[in-house]
């Protein structure tokens, strides 16, 4: 499925790259637009959509940068209908480094959010509006910033794959092993997930918000099985290199949100 892509150009050698499915929101945005507002609605339609995913393509590069300064080589950014993902050679293992290069693709939404702060102040109805912003250029600046600012809260939420959840794996991390603090923090992010899908069923009978929190508590065995198997084929590795002498292995490529 991720190999169903359209590469469109590279960004300091970054490709990037849009899953087909994209084109299937752009159509889908087009539609809506023309049934709300005629060729006005279908241009506000698809220009939101393409400026909503330039700001995750900004997400996504603030992570590509920081991780191109440690040194990590960046193969492509791929946008799919649910978000960004950046595909790094490797994940430094330095707890320091992981938080910042983490921490930087949230920090460009609130950046973004600062600065457009500073020309439209708290969007109407903040924070618990309907984002339902009137169709002229002080409209699509207040939805650009609340956008911005959920894009950088949600991030934020400390499971896998969110970028929160790496953040609490690297601070966990500083004291832990590698190992043991992605166990508790994809542990965490299991039972949250686990408690936030049961309220979803049971007292709001959101079923489909449910199964988003199915796919979190998932999202976070399965980070923890890829790391638990790697430490294990490198402890084989290094046996093996000892005996034969044979060079370093090669990192398999990393995806991160
Ligand atoms: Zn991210």
């Amino acid at each position: 499925m991720l190999g169903w892509s359209i590469n469109l150009f590279r960004i300091r050698g970054i490709q990037l790259a849009v899953h087909f499915s994209f084109v299937l929101w752009l159509a889908f945005a087009a539609d809506q637009g023309w049934r709300d507002g005629g060729l006005a609605g279908l241009i506000w339609g698809v220009a939101t959509l393409l400026v909503f995913f330039t700001c995750v393509v900004l997400h996504e590069l603030g992570h590509s940068f920081t991780a191109m300064h440690f040194g990590v080589g960046v193969r492509r950014i791929l946008l799919m209908p649910i978000g960004g993902m950046a595909e790094f050679d490797s994940i430094p293992r330095q707890p320091s480094r992981e938080l910042l290069i983490t921490l930087a693709g949230p920090a460009v939404n609130f950046v973004i959010a600062a600065v457009l702060f500073l020309f439209v102040g708290v969007p109407q109805g903040w924070p618990l509006g309907d984002f339902d912003y009137d169709a002229n250029l002080a409209g699509f600046v207040q939805l650009l910033l609340s956008w911005n600012l959920l894009m950088g809260c949600f991030n934020l939420l400390p499971v896998f794959p969110m970028d929160g959840g790496r953040i609490f794996r690297a601070l966990l991390a500083t004291r832990l092993s590698y190992l043991r603090a992605t166990f508790w923090a994809a542990t965490v992010g299991k039972v949250l997930a686990a408690i936030a899908a049961l309220i979803a069923l049971l007292v709001f009978h959101r079923y489909l918000t449910a199964v988003l929190f199915a796919f979190i508590y998932l999202a976070g065995e399965a980070e923890y099985r890829a790391v638990k198997r790697r430490e294990l084929e490198d402890a084989q590795w290094r046996e093996m290199a000892l005996r034969f002498h044979l060079p370093p292995r090669d990192e398999p490529p990393v995806l991160a949100p």
